[in-house]
């Protein structure tokens, strides 16, 4: 028989309690968990978790604190986190390290508001036509997503209103499919495609961006009908009745493994994301081969003499098109 009580071993036996599951709602300090088995919780955060957070964790300067007070009202925890809380106190004692985090400066909270975490694939849907594809619009929504470590996919929806003939629409996309982005062909209205979306959707947290008018919302709709219904239905469970508004939100997908689809404003407007100009050249994978054959360390792959990529593009080894979206992104224009 032992008398003596190990902390430490205490500590980790309640460890093993904890259970592990997503974020997939916040609401005014409350989280909303799902846990593998479908089970959902609603947690609160464990106070010394949010001073942890204040930490800087970047540099040589690694957990000086910065600016406790402002740091504090940006949010610890974001949709799409995977956390691990006890299930009788329901208070979140862990977060796990993100695999990517989107997000941005935010004027109004003083600091970085991630959106979504882990969030790992987007889909940018576009119109095959009405509107016509704005390919200059799908560079920068491919950057962001490059810059950020998300897999981006294209979509082509409203192939119904090419009448059988997508030539057009290849060529126009060839030099996506040449570099290996997936491109789907969809139709919300004939429902082709949709399966394909639906297949690539378990297991992974995904969301959708595009331009306006493109078919966002009825994808959206048929990939998750109902999204509403189960909003109301967490309000109930908490009691507090229902919201029917939120600052951010996951839907679930059924599939043989659980998905999320992140349905925030902010993520529709990805067009406006800042992207530091030294990374550009990055987040063009056709330019990575040649990056490192430039005369000088320090090219920027514009006007500079012996640029590689710059050969490249006068060799159409490199698609002019695209070339152009890269220094059109390092060199905006106000109307952008
Ligand atoms: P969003 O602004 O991207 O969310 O676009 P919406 O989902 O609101 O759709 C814009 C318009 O396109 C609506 O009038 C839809 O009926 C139409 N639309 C959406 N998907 C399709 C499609 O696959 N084919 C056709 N022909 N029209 C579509
Ligand atoms: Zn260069």
């Amino acid at each position: 028989m032992t008398q003596n009580i190990d902390t430490s071993e205490a500590v980790s036996e309640c460890n093993n309690l904890l259970k592990q599951g997503t974020v997939f709602r916040v609401h005014s300090g409350n989280y909303h968990v799902r846990t593998p088995d479908g089970q959902d919780y609603v947690c609160k955060l464990r106070g010394n978790l949010k001073k942890e957070l204040i930490y800087s964790t970047s540099g040589s300067r690694a957990r000086k604190v910065v600016d406790a007070k402002k740091r504090q009202v940006t949010d610890a925890i974001a949709v799409g986190d995977t956390v691990n809380f006890g299930d009788t106190q329901l208070i979140i004692e862990e977060i796990l390290p993100r695999h990517t985090d989107l997000s941005r400066h935010s004027p109004s909270r003083r600091g970085q508001h991630t959106l979504v975490a882990n969030l790992d694939q987007v889909f940018l849907v576009f119109a095959a036509t009405e509107p016509k594809p704005d390919l200059w619009l799908l560079d920068k929504f491919i950057v962001v997503a490059e810059a950020a470590g998300i897999a981006p996919k294209i979509v082509i929806n409203k192939v119904d209103l090419l009448n059988g003939d997508t030539s057009s629409i290849d060529a126009l996309f060839a030099p996506y499919r040449a570099i290996d982005y997936p491109l789907l062909y969809t139709s919300v209205k004939s429902g082709q495609g949709i399966d394909e979306i639906r297949q690539a959707l378990p297991g992974h947290i995904s969301a959708v961006t595009g331009p306006s008018g493109v078919g966002k919302s009825h994808l959206l709709n048929v990939l998750i009908p109902n999204a509403d219904r189960k909003v109301g239905e967490i309000g109930s469970i908490t009691g507090k009745g229902r919201h029917t508004t939120t600052t951010s939100e996951l839907v679930s997908v059924v599939g043989e493994t659980v998905g999320w689809i992140a349905d925030t404003p902010g993520l529709r407007q990805l067009e406006f994301w800042e992207i530091n100009n030294l990374d550009m050249a990055l987040y063009f994978r056709e330019f990575l081969p040649y990056m490192n054959q430039c005369r000088f360390n320090d090219c920027s792959h514009q006007e500079e003499i012996g640029c590689a990529i710059h050969v490249a593009v006068e060799k159409g080894a490199i698609d002019s098109r695209r070339y152009a979206s890269y220094k059109q992104l390092l060199n905006p224009q106000p109307d952008y």
